[in-house]
């Protein structure tokens, strides 16, 4: 089992002919990092793999001081020529020169501008567009060897989620809690932790905030929302919500109605099924309770090299699911001054699904 391939360069080449581009342009980032194992940091210095897409041989461009690095990397191993480019040479004409006069580009879809305009400058002929027109179908279907990636993630953030109870103490901070679950999401093996929510009392209303001075105090519902990168490039993400104490019984109320509708929605997934129906699956019970207002965003995003990425689980996403698709099942209920959610990361499989977190989803009560 292969994580990257020797094979998934031709592959994109062949994905862009399709799509209608003449050449990729990747840039330091998720793409680059799926085609050639490179794990790089964008910098102000052009480091470009280009994929041709009439099969003609791809090239990876870096700067001389990066050359050590590229060649060490798997992108090293895998038989791409490698092009340095010294501190006075122009890298875009470089490219542009290699390329001749392609119709129309694929970028990075995350590219910073500069080099947008860049390439814009030295392909005056050329359209550009984005790689994803090309890439998206192919990084949205896992390969087993993803697939066993994000198992490890998986398995990664249920050891940090086993440790959150005792964190959770009445007069700590938010912020004290995020900067413990941090050093414990590095310590469980990912390279880096990503996010940290810790959401107590009526901030756990809010999705996606940012953890601040407020203390813990006794009943309070608290959302742990939190993931990382882990060596292999791919990501975790986990929530589960605790409480301090007993929280109250209305929250308690609805954190049932929530738990069934995340079942529902995990057990709804199989080969065939839309996207959209599996946002259905959790948005129809809960609204069923009276709480469809209070659930204020899609329930699920794709997840692989990047935290959020296709496909989808919203409203609106017809795309029938494939095996080895894999996205997040997340539901929540924010009716303040409390909120509630659960989030669990699955794959798609042919006769059903994988969960790929398995922390205990009841509603545990940490110590007060
Ligand atoms: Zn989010
Ligand atoms: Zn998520
Ligand atoms: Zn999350």
């Amino acid at each position: 089992m292969d994580l990257y391939p020797r094979d998934r360069i031709e592959q994109a080449a062949g994905a862009a002919a399709k799509a209608g581009l003449d050449a990729l342009l990747l840039t330091p980032g998720p793409d680059l990092r799926y085609l050639t194992g490179y794990d790089t940091h964008v910098s102000e210095r052009l480091t470009c793999l280009a994929v041709p897409a009439d099969g003609g041989a791809a090239f990876l461009l870096a700067p001389r001081l990066e050359q050590r690095s590229v060649r060490g990397s798997p992108a090293g191993a895998m038989g791409i020529e490698i092009l340095a480019w010294d501190e006075t040479d122009d890298p875009y004409r470089m490219v542009s020169q290699r390329l001749g006069s392609p119709g129309q580009v694929g970028l990075a879809d995350t590219m910073w501008a500069m080099m947008v305009l860049a390439f814009r400058d030295v392909l005056p002929g050329a359209k550009l567009a984005l790689a994803s027109a090309a890439l998206r179908e192919m990084r949205m279907r896992k390969s087993p060897a993803e697939v066993e990636a994000l198992r490890e993630a998986g398995a990664a953030i249920d050891r940090v989620h086993a440790q959150v109870p005792e964190l959770l103490r009445a007069g700590r901070s938010e912020r004290e809690v995020a900067t413990d679950i941090a050093a414990a999401i590095t310590a469980e093996g990912h390279v880096r932790a990503d996010f940290v929510i810790v959401a107590s009392g009526p901030n756990a209303a809010r999705p996606h905030h940012s953890p601040g001075d407020r203390a813990l105090t006794p009943g309070d519902a608290v959302v742990v929302d939190i993931g990382g990168t882990m060596p292999s490039g791919y990501c975790s993400d986990c929530t589960r919500t605790y409480a301090v104490g007993t929280p109250p019984a209305e929250f308690a109320r609805y954190y049932q109605v929530l738990k069934d509708a995340q079942e529902a929605a995990c057990q709804w997934v199989r080969a065939g099924v839309s996207a959209e129906s599996v946002d259905a699956a959790a948005r129809d019970p809960i609204a069923a309770a009276g709480h469809g207002e209070h659930f204020v965003h899609r329930t699920g995003h794709g997840i692989g090299l990047e935290t959020h990425e296709n496909p989808y689980i919203v409203a609106g996403n017809t795309s029938a699911l494939e095996p080895g698709m894999t996205f997040s099942v997340e539901p929540g209920i924010y009716p303040g001054p409390h909120g509630a959610r659960i989030e669990d990361i699955v794959v798609c499989t042919q006769d059903g699904h994988e969960r790929l977190n398995n922390a205990s989803r009841d509603l545990i009560i940490a110590g007060g």
